[in-house]
């Protein structure tokens, strides 16, 4: 096990700045994801962690040692890239024992540990069987094993799951969950899907071009977005944006946005300008007699709830409400919005106010 700690650390490929300036800590056993869009930095971030990649200034400790500058292969981890590559020649018990005879480990006690892994794998049945004519499933689980053998203080996984479908990954996803809580050992998981980092990780960091938006635990990021990028990226649909211009001043609990006075959270801190007023499609109740006014321009069924999209003087607000509730298109009804999920932003640079 290891905690891991990013201190200022920033890579540049030449002229291009891939990771700004990033700061966090991974504690000791962590489910930790690295997540954002394609190109943000995060690949770029796991492989600094893993020695693969050096950065150019700040520094990585691992349990404390700072090892930025150390090659792979002196910090005591296992990097799962893909978790498919299984060398095709050896059978499934070969396959797993493989790093630990090419350490020197005696023959017997490599017995005995592949023999735990595969227990631990629920894969005993097919140690001697080849790879080729393996499932999926199978493949994955004799990877992981051959990853987890030498018992390294950390994991680090680079989209593992991105080429299974849809169920296949769910399910695989699951498993990858239930292992770490079993063996308890700090992993790095990196993934541009929001939800498969909601669902796996213990915290989360999000980054956009190369820049940390923020790092949490996924309730906070979910409920709390630190900026607009991270309230966009996180939840489906995305929290609605409504664009204003108004005032809101420290202890304040109530806007006035086109007129219309809206309760909110008490504001610790005051602006006057470009604001944008955010909430989640599951925090927006459609009831008549609140002053807010909408035109429902489209509701999409999707079993128990409806995502109803109305029009607003402020641009377009979805709504996440149930089935049941009769909704249809040309609807003029007024919005109420639960008060205390309001998050408000400053317009210009997309930072939530507190
Ligand atoms: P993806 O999910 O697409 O892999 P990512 O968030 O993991 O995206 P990185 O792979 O870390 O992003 O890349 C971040 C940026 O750095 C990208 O613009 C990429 O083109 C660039 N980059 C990465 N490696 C190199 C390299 N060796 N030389 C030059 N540019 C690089």
């Amino acid at each position: 096990m290891a905690q891991i700690r990013i201190e200022n650390v920033r890579k540049e490929f030449g002229a291009f700045t891939a990771v700004q300036s990033s700061t966090f800590t991974i504690e000791d056993g962590e489910f930790f994801m690295l997540l954002g869009p394609s190109g943000c930095g995060k690949t770029t971030t796991l492989r600094m962690m893993a020695g693969l990649e050096l950065p150019t200034s700040g520094e990585i400790y691992i349990d404390g040692e700072e090892v930025g500058q150390k090659p792979a292969s002196q910090r005591d981890i296992a990097f799962v890239f893909q978790m498919f590559a299984l060398y095709p020649h050896m059978n499934v018990g070969k396959n797993i024992s493989y790093p630990l005879l090419s350490q020197g480990m005696p023959k017997p006690e490599v017995k005995k540990k592949v023999g735990e892994i595969a227990e631990i794998l629920g894969i005993t049945d097919i140690l001697n069987k080849p790879v080729g004519g393996l499932s999926g499933g199978d493949r994955q689980r004799v990877a992981l094993g051959r990853a987890i053998v030498r018992d390294p203080k950390a994991f680090f996984m680079d989209e593992p799951l991105g080429a299974l479908d849809a169920e296949f990954r769910e399910h695989m996803s699951e498993e990858l969950r239930a292992l770490h809580d079993r063996m308890n050992a700090t992993t790095v998981y990196v993934t541009h899907d929001q939800l498969e980092a909601m669902q796996m990780g213990d915290k989360i960091v999000v980054m956009n071009h190369g820049v940390v938006e923020q790092f949490g635990v996924p309730q906070d990021i979910y409920d709390w977005p630190a900026t607009k990028f991270v309230a966009q990226f996180i939840g489906s649909p995305p929290m609605n944006f409504l664009d204003f211009q108004g005032m809101v001043g420290t202890g304040q609990s109530e806007l006035r946005m086109n007129d219309v006075a809206i309760e909110m959270p008490e504001m610790r801190e005051g602006r006057d300008g470009a604001l944008t007023f955010g909430i989640r499609p599951e925090h927006v109740r459609l009831d008549d007699a609140a002053p807010y006014r909408g035109r429902v321009i489209a509701t999409e069924y999707l079993g128990t709830t409806q995502i109803v999209t109305l029009d607003t003087a402020n641009g377009e607000v979805k709504a996440r409400l149930s089935s049941a509730d009769a909704v249809k298109v040309g609807d003029q009804t007024g919005l109420r919005f639960d008060p205390r999920t309001i998050t408000l932003f400053d317009a210009e640079n997309g930072k939530a106010l507190k």
